[in-house]
């Protein structure tokens, strides 16, 4: 199965997919966790990447286009995968497409996660994220601090950078100029799923589970 979650920055993507992923058993291909990994080689594209998410910005198509090609193609996504963060712009939509044809794969089913810019903008400047169960935590879930309330660990809860309120009010706007044009643009080919992000996490998987059965 071909899946691609598509919503605002904080609207759940990351977890939705992750637990997605694994109850289908596909692989979750997260653009914004290839990119940080890239980050931390410390290399310049490393150091360019990481001042373009800083601030906000999208990285180029260019480059976001070539990442998921070597994803998508590689042999562990011969099962299916589910891609969080990509397209978010109608360019990346399109080349995302001719890499459909030219590969012989057919299109994959978008899963829309809708909800308000102020319950986003409170979720994600309360989002902490475990650096080793790598589970997405609201601090109002924290009960010792410090601790992850999921697995035990001491001390690896962290912060994104672009989680700050500035930026999220930056990415938001991102999102409604140049990433929700890329839901009108799958609106003319079908296959969508639209869910109601404001919910329990337990009750838009359930959501999205039932429209995929
Ligand atoms: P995310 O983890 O999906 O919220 O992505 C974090 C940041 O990575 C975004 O704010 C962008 O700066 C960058 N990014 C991730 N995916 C893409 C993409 N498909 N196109 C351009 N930039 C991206």
């Amino acid at each position: 199965m071909k899946l691609v979650i598509f919503g605002a920055p904080g609207v759940g993507k990351g977890t939705q997919a992750k637990i997605l992923s694994e109850k289908l058993k596909i692989v979750h291909i997260s653009t914004g966790d290839i990119l940080r990994q890239a980050i931390k080689q410390d290399s310049e594209t490393g150091r360019n990447i990481k001042n373009i998410i800083d601030k906000g910005q999208l990285v180029p198509d260019e480059i976001m286009i070539e990442i998921v090609k070597e994803a998508i193609t590689s042999e562990n996504c011969s099962n299916g995968y589910i891609l969080d963060g990509f397209p978010r712009t109608v360019n990346q939509a399109v080349m995302l497409d001719r890499l459909f044809i030219s590969t012989g794969q057919s299109m994959p089913i978008i899963i829309d996660i809708a909800a308000d810019d102020e319950v986003l903008i409170s979720r994600l400047t309360s989002r902490r994220t475990c650096n080793s169960c790598k589970n997405i935590i609201s601090l109002s879930d924290i009960i010792e601090n410090n601790v992850c309330p999921v697995c035990k660990a001491v001390n690896t809860l962290e912060k994104r950078k672009d989680d700050d309120e500035e930026v999220i009010r930056k990415r938001l706007k991102v999102f409604h100029e140049t990433t929700a044009p890329v839901m009108e643009y799958y609106s003319k080919k079908g296959n969508i799923i639209k869910v109601n992000g404001i919910q329990p996490i337990e009750k838009v998987n359930a959501d999205i589970l039932a429209e995929l059965h």
